[in-house]
């Protein structure tokens, strides 16, 4: 059966708002939608035909794709009508008409044929070199190609597969989140990061070369910790994702951090029995910022509950083109990853989305000394604040790092 798919507009969405203020106070038991058809190769490869400027982001949100931690990669290749080629990205231009538009032939349990982008340059037709226009432009993309993946609209709002761009702004949606990743993962296999340079530890550092799965603080004491730890550079990126599933087994501090050299965490999302918070490094002293809770918790704070599973994302971005300023927006998910998807398993529990800015001063801005790209490693890490506490004992079924690479493209 063909298939026609449409983004909605953004004045559709205020048409609707009715419907979609009232959707965020229902429950949670959401998740993503698979298609009737996936692509039938882990290899997909993309014919970027879109406009000069549309183009351009066709490589990120196709990147933004292949860093999900699934096993599918979008490749680009020069001919829309090589047999090979799987979809085919254009650009056309129809007044009063949707964002995208995707068209693909389904003969379960695959697309048969190729799979066909349009992105509407009229509906897209913001000052294109805006911020908020490239944003636009580079989730409408990422959605669509999300379709092409073989995932229908997912009826978790904060997701990129939601239907509504309008929950994009708000939640700053640019590329797949988690739900995202799990339905793609379901379609293809899960991929694991096997880059970190360090295994588990007991009671302090310890080097290996497998996936981390547990961290310990055997012997606690004042400050002392375990912790995972990669020297890979990050490269020079606009884009960072950090995903990780942590089972907290003993209520210890647990964060997820960028670092700078030996100037201790850069950027940190950090979770005890405080709750979870921003830190970051303001000067040379750390700042905290409270995650605040915006779904499914009564309390200001989350207090993640013993041996639960809990995941957490990072994205981090450059906000106006420039390394001056990041914007981060941080999920904390409560519920684990399972082939068998089904039901509530992942409560959204609270999100924080601020940008730090390097340019100086002003309520709401948080100057650190140097702009993220600056950060020399990254680590996952957990520890005790005192010799009172019992030993920790957490666990990471799996942890994730990827960084976006097209800057040269886009920056
Ligand atoms: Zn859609």
């Amino acid at each position: 059966m063909t298939q026609l798919k449409a983004s909605l507009l953004i004045f559709l969405s205020f048409l609707a708002l009715g419907l979609i203020v009232s959707n965020k106070f229902l429950p949670e038991a959401k998740a993503f939608q698979l298609e009737g058809c996936r692509q039938g190769s882990p290899t997909v490869y993309y014919y970027n035909g879109a406009d000069s400027v549309e183009s351009q982001y066709v490589p990120l949100a196709a990147e933004s794709w292949n860093d999900m931690p699934a096993q599918v990669f979008l490749i680009p290749i020069s001919s829309p009508t090589a047999s090979s080629t799987n979809i085919i990205i254009q650009s056309v231009f129809v007044q009063g008409g949707v964002l995208a538009q995707i068209s693909y032939t389904c003969v379960p349990p695959y697309f048969s044929g190729k799979t066909t982008i349009a992105l509407n340059d009229w509906a897209l037709g913001c000052n294109h070199t805006s911020p908020g226009c490239q944003d636009s432009i580079i989730q409408v993309i990422a959605h669509e190609l999300g379709h092409a993946l073989g995932l229908d609209h997912s009826t978790v709002n904060w997701s990129l597969m939601w239907p509504d761009n309008s929950n994009w702004q708000e939640y700053r949606i640019f590329v797949p989140v988690l739900d995202d990743a799990k339905g793609l993962a379901q379609w293809y296999g899960q991929n694991h990061d096997t880059s970190f340079a360090s295994s588990s530890a007991s009671g302090g550092s310890a080097s290996g070369t497998t996936l981390p799965l547990t961290l310990q603080v055997t012997t606690p004491s004042s400050s002392s910790y375990a912790k995972v730890y990669s020297s890979t550079s990050l490269p020079s990126s606009q884009l960072a994702v950090m995903i990780s599933q942590v089972s907290a087994q003993t209520l210890y501090r647990f964060n997820i951090a960028w670092r700078q050299g030996s100037g201790g965490p850069y950027v940190a999302e950090e979770l005890d029995n405080d709750g979870a918070k921003l830190v970051y490094l303001s000067g040379t002293t750390p700042a905290v910022l409270i995650l605040q809770t915006q779904r499914n918790q009564t309390s200001s704070q989350h207090i993640p509950a013993l041996g639960a599973l809990v995941w957490l994302e990072v994205v981090v971005e450059e906000v106006n083109g420039t390394q001056n300023s990041i914007g981060i927006t941080a999920y904390e998910i409560a519920g684990g990853i399972s082939p068998t998807y089904s039901g509530d398993c992942c409560p959204f529990v609270a999100s924080l989305d601020t940008t730090i800015d390097n340019t100086g001063g002003g309520a709401g801005n948080f100057p650190p000394p140097n702009p993220w790209t600056s950060a020399s490693s990254f680590e996952a890490r957990v520890w005790t604040d005192s010799s009172s506490n019992p030993a920790s004992n957490y666990q990471l079924s799996d942890f994730w790092n990827f960084q976006g690479d097209l800057c040269s493209k886009i920056c």
